[in-house]
C-alpha cells in the first residue's frame, strides 16, 4: 500500500492512532501451508487477486477490499503473512486490529505453531482486547484428522477467543470467519464509543 508510514504508527500506549474510516487491518497468522494463501484468495475473489500488492516492509501479501457484514460496509485490509522463525518480530503482531489464528487440522504441529504464536501476540498486545479467531483450516480433509474439534475449542478457551472449523478448498465457513472478525471488531469499537 500506498503510506506505509500508517503501518507502524502507533501512539505511546501502543495504540493505533485514531484514523476514523481506516480499513480494518486483518492479518493472517499461521505456520506455513495451513491455508493463508488460500483464504487471501477467496477474500480477494479470483478476479480481483491480482491487485494484491507486496508490502514493501515484509514481503507480504496485502488485499484492501469493502464488504457487507450484517447490511454495512466494512473495509479490510487484509495482510498474509509468511510463518518463519524471524517472522513473529514481523511488525504485523503490533499493527493488526485483528487477528485470525490458523492451524490445520491435519498437521498437529501447525497446531502447536498456533498456540505459540497466540503468546508472542500476547507478549505484543498485552492487557488489549483484540479479536482473535482461531481457525481449524482443511476439515474437508476428515481421513487426515489430526486435530479434534473439541481440542481446537479447549485451546480457543484457553486462549480466550473465538473458534471456528473451515475448508478453505471448500469455500466452507471461511466468510463466516472474516464476517465474525469484523463483527468482533465493530462490538470493540461500539464499547470503545460507549
Ligand atoms: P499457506 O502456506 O498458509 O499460505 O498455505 P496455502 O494457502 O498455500 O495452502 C497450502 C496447501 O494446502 C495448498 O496446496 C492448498 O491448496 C491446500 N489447502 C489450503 N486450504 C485447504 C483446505 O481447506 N482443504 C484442503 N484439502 N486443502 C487446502
Amino acid at each position: 500500500w500506498s503510506s506505509s508510514d500508517s503501518v507502524i504508527s502507533t501512539d505511546s500506549a501502543g495504540e493505533h492512532s485514531a484514523e476514523p474510516g481506516r480499513p480494518y487491518r486483518v492479518v493472517l497468522l499461521g505456520a506455513s501451508g495451513v491455508g493463508k494463501t488460500a483464504f487471501a484468495s477467496i477474500f480477494a475473489g479470483a478476479a480481483d487477486s491480482m491487485d494484491s500488492d507486496d508490502c514493501e516492509l515484509c514481503g507480504d501479501e496485502v488485499t484492501e477490499k469493502e464488504i457487507e457484514v450484517d447490511g454495512e460496509p466494512a473495509s479490510i485490509t487484509l495482510i498474509d503473512t509468511w510463518d518463519s522463525e524471524t517472522s513473529p518480530a514481523c511488525q504485523y503482531m503490533q499493527t493488526g486490529d485483528a487477528y485470525l489464528l490458523l492451524y490445520s487440522i491435519t498437521d498437529r504441529a501447525s497446531y502447536l505453531r498456533a498456540s505459540e504464536l497466540r503468546i508472542t501476540l500476547r507478549r505484543f498486545r498485552p492487557a488489549q482486547n483484540t479479536p482473535i479467531i482461531l481457525v481449524g483450516n482443511k476439515c474437508d480433509l476428515v481421513r487426515r484428522r489430526e486435530v479434534s474439534v473439541s481440542e481446537g475449542r479447549a485451546c480457543a478457551a484457553v486462549f480466550d477467543c473465538k473458534f471456528i472449523e473451515t475448508s478453505a478448498a471448500m469455500q466452507h465457513n471461511v466468510w463466516e470467519a472474516f464476517h465474525g472478525i469484523v463483527r468482533q471488531l465493530r462490538l470493540r469499537r461500539d464499547s470503545k464509543e460507549a
